[in-house]
């Protein structure tokens, strides 16, 4: 069988230095396909395109950057059925989440077009007499682009969308569970006119693609989301050489229901936040700090819900939880479970591994009664596993929710304006949610945490463009 899922670099498809196969975690016997898998030289070639075309695409016109990113965009929005279906079949989303996904992705696309547009600068009155100062903004040069695999479609949107728009010039290395999605976003970009070079895709390991990215003084900036652990390697290796970074990393984000709450509404918000997509998500709501007063009703109610959950193949009608994305993600989540039982934690139901009638990584949703200093608390699982901390009041919520070393999203579910207000103002993370799920946001507008969870500027919205520019200011005397 002929590779698939190939490299772009230079403008044409390439074949790696191996070859890997992307399964299928709902059905170990139905793969998606091969894909061309890289090493640090293929790698290096598409920085040296990439660095070959950026003066060029630097230059073009907003008129023609607007084009390529609407184009695009719009086609993934008309094929969004047939890309979301490919997610699914690679990540493990359901259908109806994978579509929702696609749609995302094309919609960023058709904001950035608006963004290459709308560039601007100020003009300013200089403090001295006759001088005029003006701010303008310029791209950065190459853009490294490191993603990972929970949001295949979405997260390299919201990258590499802001990147081609600001005039920069990409390689973008997927995470090695997602080739299929990257070749079809990478597929759809190169019919978009942009000059050979100006976008680059390479299949890979982290070890050799991403450390070739990291390490190349062609990439004028880094882009990762990922893991905290990556994310510190990305940081170090970036910093030894002065490249821009912007670090996107996990969380554990809590979701405070007070007293007052309107309890089925907490519940929905609880069960969404915590285990669709399979709790595959930096913004899931896995920590559920709940007051004393509603602790025992709440915790029945959610227990109800969450074991009539249907957790099935991802492409089946009805399906509510995919499976998890990887044999090593599920083998994390029942390590946890583990690691919890040992500490002490109440283990109220869910965490088996399911059989199918395809063979995949199926895990029933989790639910456990922690303290606050259980690591199951503390640290990120990234599955489909929440725990239920007792909070005394208000106060006690908010310290709790705020006892953690991430800082990327909080929820409140409450009927009062003024504890909505204050949790509003005193999280501290970089989203808050009042009566929604910690996990769901808009694609126009910025994202990104605080603490462990991030480093540098926001992505995407109009903040995108701190991290896609540099500033320049210049003094006309006349
Ligand atoms: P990961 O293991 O850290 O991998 C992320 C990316 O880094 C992958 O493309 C990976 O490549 C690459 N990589 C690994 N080692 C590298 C190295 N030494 N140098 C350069 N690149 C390297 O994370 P993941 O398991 O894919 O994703 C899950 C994590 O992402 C979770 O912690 C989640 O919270 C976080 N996340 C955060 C956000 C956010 O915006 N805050 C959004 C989504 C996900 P390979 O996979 O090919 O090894």
């Amino acid at each position: 069988m002929s590779t698939r899922f190939k490299n772009f670099i230079n403008g044409r498809w390439d074949t790696g230095v191996t070859t890997g196969t992307s399964e299928n975690p709902s059905d170990l016997g139905q793969p998606v396909g091969d894909y061309a898998r890289a090493d640090a030289h293929q790698t290096e070639m598409a920085i040296r395109a990439a660095a070959d075309a950026a003066p060029q695409w630097a230059l073009s016109t907003p008129q023609r950057r607007f084009d390529a990113l609407d184009q695009i965009g719009a086609e993934i929005l008309a094929r969004k059925d047939e890309l979301g279906e490919l997610l699914a079949r690679e990540e493990g989303k359901t259908l109806p989440e994978a579509v929702g996904e696609a749609a995302r992705a094309g919609n960023i696309f058709k904001f950035f077009a608006g963004e290459a547009l709308r560039g601007g600068g100020e003009k300013l009155a200089s403090v001295r007499p006759g001088v005029e100062v003006d701010i303008t903004r310029e791209p950065v040069g190459v853009v490294g682009i490191i993603a990972p695999w929970n949001f295949p479609l979405a997260i390299p949107a919201w990258k590499i969308a802001p990147a081609l728009a600001h005039g920069n010039t990409v390689v973008f290395k997927p995470a090695e569970l997602v080739p299929g999605c990257a070749w079809a976003l990478a597929d759809i970009i190169s019919r978009a006119g942009l000059p050979a070079g100006a976008f680059n895709l390479v299949n890979g390991s982290g070890r050799q693609v991403g450390q070739a990215i990291l390490d190349s003084e062609l990439v004028d900036a880094v882009s990762f989301t990922g893991s905290q652990a990556t994310g510190a390697a990305v940081l170090a290796a970036t910093s030894k050489r002065g490249a821009k970074v912007q670090l996107e990393m996990g969380g554990k984000n809590p979701l405070v229901v007070l007293a007052d709450a309107d309890l089925d509404l907490a519940v929905d918000c609880a069960l969404q936040g915590a285990f669709f997509s399979t709790g595959q998500r930096c913004t899931a709501s896995s920590r559920l700090i709940v007051e004393a007063a509603v602790h025992d009703a709440f915790v029945a109610k959610l227990r109800e819900r969450t074991r009539a959950l249907k957790v099935g193949h991802a492409l089946d009608k009805g399906t509510q939880i995919g499976p998890v994305a990887s044999r090593a993600q599920l083998e994390q989540n029942q390590s946890y479970l583990e690691i919890g039982r040992q500490e002490g934690a109440e283990h109220l139901l869910g965490g088996e591994q399911l059989e199918r009638p395809t063979m995949g990584h199926y895990m029933s949703p989790a639910l456990l009664l922690a303290k606050p200093e259980h690591r199951i608390a503390r640290e990120e699982i990234f599955g489909p596993v929440a725990v239920v901390l007792k909070a005394d009041g208000y106060e006690h919520a908010l310290a709790l929710a705020n006892d953690t070393p991430f800082g990327l999203c909080a929820g409140i579910c409450t009927t009062s304006l003024k504890h909505a207000t204050h949790f509003k103002r005193h999280a501290k993370v970089g989203m808050v949610m009042v009566n929604l799920p910690t996990a769901g946001v808009d694609f126009h507008v910025p994202f990104g945490g605080r603490k462990s969870s991030s480093h540098g500027p926001r992505e995407q919205g109009r903040y995108a463009a701190e991290f896609y520019t540099t500033v320049k200011t210049a003094y006309t005397f006349t």
